[in-house]
């Protein structure tokens, strides 16, 4: 595995094309594009990795995960009545599916489904309180307490925050949020901005891996059930309008965030974090792409093959 990865970031280190890194706010504006980073934690408790995989990074989207397993530690099925589970051929931040299905987000890892689901376990509380129980639940995850929020990139989205904020009134309005609309973008532009490494975010997925045992605490996060089916979701809904492409290419459940990370899970295997800074058109990472492309080539790892 190490050869494999070390293989990996040599190639990716060649390459020049390396798409456009995120500008809508200036924190991830300013990322250096040349950075790539691979991790590959397994069951065993073995974390491989290679490049800049302790380089810390924006997760943004990637916490669509976290949020969403939380959400259904909170309400089980009743999340289900807040957002909904297909996927959506539509950019991350669109409006126009939300006017046709009554602000009822198809999924919960577009922008829209996302805020349904922080409204969904803010439950009464104040942000501070689930922005707390956002960071135990990553730190427990991830058996690592030093992972933190950037409020500079927290704030920075709250000051961008125009095109969130109307799909949030736009729910609003029909009726599908409870919570104050600032309150849920404040707790939604917080868990986008946690920073963590290749390393840490591998780590965090492993419990996808073991059908919902993080095998390296011991720890059972989920029951099997949900975590088939949470990697379901992510296979289907995790790369936006560039899903298909990504079940495509790489086989194998996914989630990325426009800071230029990809946490994807091999059941059985192991949990991969890549991340390079420059996305493609969609919004995806386009190194971090390639790179599990070149993975799953040289491991076989799949879920439609064995
Ligand atoms: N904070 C970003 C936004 O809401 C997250 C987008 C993403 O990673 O897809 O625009």
């Amino acid at each position: 595995m190490q050869q494999i990865l070390d293989d990996i970031a040599a190639e990716m280190a060649r390459e020049t094309d390396r798409g456009k890194v995120a500008d809508y706010i200036p924190q991830l504006a300013h990322v250096d594009p040349n950075q790539f980073g691979i991790a590959v934690a397994t069951p065993d408790g073995k974390v491989y990795s290679a490049g800049n995989a302790s380089t810390l990074f924006s997760i943004q989207s990637i916490s669509k995960v976290f949020t969403l397993t939380i959400g259904l530690g909170k309400l089980g099925n009743e999340l289900w009545t807040h957002v909904g589970r297909e996927p959506s051929g539509d950019p991350f931040n669109s409006i126009t599916i939300l006017e046709h299905e009554s602000g009822r987000p198809r999924n919960p890892f577009i922008n829209a489904g996302a805020l349904a689901v922080v409204d969904a376990i803010m439950m009464g509380h104040e942000p501070k309180e689930t922005l707390g129980e956002i960071l135990q639940f990553v730190h427990f995850i991830a058996d690592d307490d030093s992972i933190r929020f950037d409020h500079k990139v927290a704030a920075s989205e709250m000051e961008h925050k125009d095109r969130n904020a109307a799909l949030a009134h736009f729910m609003k309005a029909f009726g599908r949020l409870k919570h104050d609309v600032d309150k849920v973008l404040g707790v939604y532009f917080h868990q986008c901005s946690i920073a963590m490494n290749c390393q840490q975010l591998a780590r965090a997925g492993l419990f996808l891996v073991s059908n919902g045992v993080n095998q390296h605490t011991g720890m059972r996060v989920i029951n099997e059930q949900r975590s088939r089916r949470i990697n379901s979701l992510m296979m289907m809904c995790g790369h936006y309008d560039g899903s298909g492409e990504f079940a495509y290419r790489v086989g194998l459940p996914g989630k990325s965030g426009v800071g230029g990370g990809i946490l994807t899970i091999a059941p059985g295997k192991g949990s991969i974090a890549v991340w390079s800074p420059g996305l493609d058109p969609v919004g995806n990472s386009k190194l971090g792409l390639k790179a599990l492309e070149m993975l799953v080539q040289k491991t076989g790892w799949s879920v439609f093959a064995n």
